[in-house]
């Protein structure tokens, strides 16, 4: 049997991993590359195999590094089966429908520059028919059920405890009478986490491919949690504030409403204020999101199965409203009493949660807190970092209100969470592959399995294909890392490009508009060409970020 590691090889991104064996081709998740300009253009290049001849594919999670690629897999003549387990299934329709959006919109946004700039029009990676075509060939199955996937390999999916739905992929595949067991950890999650069951520990295996996203980084002890939250509420709400929360509408969302739901019923010193306040969930996707956890209870952790036999729902509470109508979201800014406004997206990027900034980063009475990761050069991070005013809808907005960072957990085991899954295994397997990290985090994680355990972990980086039995590595076909580069060199030389372009504009305008030729109509001109300035520079300042980290 031979393994071939097309992605989450560099980074931490594009999980794809392929198995083949006596004329049968199995693919492990098909992820999407993200962060910055050049990750997602790899996401358009060609797949290191025939979509045509894969006959399933086995996905361990929702998260779109691990299914964004599936439509894109489909389109390109994927004709098999996608298992996955029902929790997943269910949250891969939110998912890739939301994805094909942010596609169809990227193309929109790309071309209305290609076509001034000359250049060849673009195609979305996927559209949402695609998405919607992708989702019928899932088949959920059940953790712990056992499930033929050809005449020669069975799969059993168990929870990994990292968002709902996420699994432990262990494949057994029979080839010349012989039988082998793989494990794919998939990502980690951490112990004793909201909702969810702790990850599984697996105690044998042939063959291991791990995560090591936090191969060489332990999280803090000592965590801000929801007392934390509770108190700048207090605070908030005596000075007659409003409290905006930015959040992933995917997991973080209802793992806060999981929070807020023990402070709203049960006896606390929180409990005076927290009656008079609302907490509105203003985020269509979020919604559906929880609508998911909601329908799939079995797989909770037993915590939160005691709280539903108490006849609790652990995800609703009295003052705990879901706005649905774009109508409702707007009645939220108009209404002036002290409220919780949780909205998406996480990093204030896109979505209504720009609207609630919009009417309360002025206001010194509000607060804004950030409960989740901000990456470089998004709206979320200016704000941690103490911008002083925001562009909104194309208006400047003070920023007066109070902003407070209380990033919880994160969702992947930590080193120590790492080398416990791994001390799990009672014999020592064949071979451990280690993907799904910087490059540093895996060569530390190989280190620490190799003087705690005495493993001799194979640390992938590149695209790169290994016998199993053998361990022998048959090719590596590109250098991920090159063609990574190569992106990134022509992406900065477009949007320097942009940039150029959009500055002559600007200038040739504002000079027509000095000289007395201004309308409404020109200086509206001016304000967009100024908008796309802005997003062009932080696209070349996040370029230019992720090339200054590597070195
Ligand atoms: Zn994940």
């Amino acid at each position: 049997m031979d393994i071939k590691f097309c992605g989450a090889a560099t980074g931490v991104t594009g999980s794809c991993h392929l198995l083949t064996w006596e004329g049968h081709q199995v693919l492990l998740d098909c992820g999407q590359f993200q962060g910055g300009r050049a990750q997602e253009a790899m996401n358009f290049e060609p797949f290191p195999f025939h979509p045509g001849d894969i006959e399933c594919v086995i996905l361990s999670h929702a998260h779109i590094d691990h299914c964004g690629r599936l439509p894109l897999l489909v389109k390109r003549g994927f004709k098999g089966t996608i298992y996955c387990t029902k929790a997943t299934a269910d949250l891969l329709e939110i998912m890739l429908i939301d994805s094909a959006y942010i596609h169809e919109k990227e193309a929109e946004w790309k071309n209305k520059k290609n076509q001034r700039a000359g250049r060849p029009l673009v195609e979305p990676l996927y559209t949402h028919e695609d998405a919607m075509e992708a989702l019928t060939h899932v088949s959920p199955i059940l953790y712990d059920q056992l499930k033929n996937i050809n005449d020669s390999a069975h799969v059993v999916f168990n929870d990994a405890g990292h968002i709902l739905g996420s699994a432990i992929v262990e494949l057994w595949v029979t080839e010349n009478k012989k039988t082998s067991k793989i494990v794919f950890s998939g990502d980690l999650g951490v112990m004793d986490r909201p909702i969810l069951r702790d990850p599984t520990r697996i105690k044998k295996a042939d063959y291991v491919i791990m995560e090591t996203t936090y191969g060489n980084r332990n999280h803090p002890k000592e965590q801000a949690g929801m007392e934390a939250l509770l108190d700048i509420v207090e605070e908030t709400v005596k000075r007659g504030g409003t409290v905006v929360i930015p959040s992933f509408a995917v997991g973080r969302t209802q793992e806060l409403i999981y929070e807020f739901n023990k402070y709203y019923t049960t006896d606390n010193p929180y409990r005076k204020t927290l009656d008079k306040v609302k907490v509105y969930i203003d985020s269509p996707m979020a919604t559906k999101a929880t609508e998911v956890f909601k329908e799939n209870a079995q797989v909770f952790d037993e915590e939160t199965k005691a709280y539903l036999l108490d006849g609790n729902n652990p995800l609703d509470f009295k003052n705990l409203i879901f706005t649905r109508t774009t109508e409702e979201s707007k009645a939220l800014n108009a209404d002036t009493h002290p409220k919780i406004i949780i909205s998406a997206s996480g990093m204030c990027e896109a979505g209504r949660i720009r609207h609630h900034l919009r009417y309360n980063l002025w206001d010194p009475r509000a607060s804004i807190v950030f409960v989740g990761y901000q990456a470089e050069g998004t709206l979320g991070r200016n704000l941690l970092e103490g911008l002083d005013e925001a562009i909104l809808f194309g208006e400047p907005v003070k920023v007066k209100a109070q902003i407070h960072n209380l990033q919880g957990f994160s969702g992947h085991a930590d080193q120590q969470g790492l080398l416990w899954w791994l001390q799990g295994f009672q014999q020592k397997p064949k071979e451990l592959f280690l993907v799904h990290g910087e490059i540093q985090s895996k060569e530390d994680f190989a280190q620490l399995a190799q003087r705690e355990l005495g493993y001799e972990p194979v640390v992938i980086s590149q695209v790169a294909q290994y016998q199993l039995e053998s361990g022998e590595e048959l090719s590596r076909e590109e250098n991920l890392q090159e063609v990574i580069d190569e992106k990134m060199i022509e992406e900065m030389q477009k949007t320097i490009g942009d940039i150029h372009g959009a500055v002559e504009r600007f200038l040739y305008d504002s000079k027509l508009a000095i000289s007395g030729d201004s309308s409404l109509e020109k200086m509206v001109k001016i304000n967009n060409t100024l908008r796309e300035l802005h997003k062009d520079t932080i696209e070349l300042g996040s370029i230019l970020y992720d090339e200054q980290e590597k070195a």
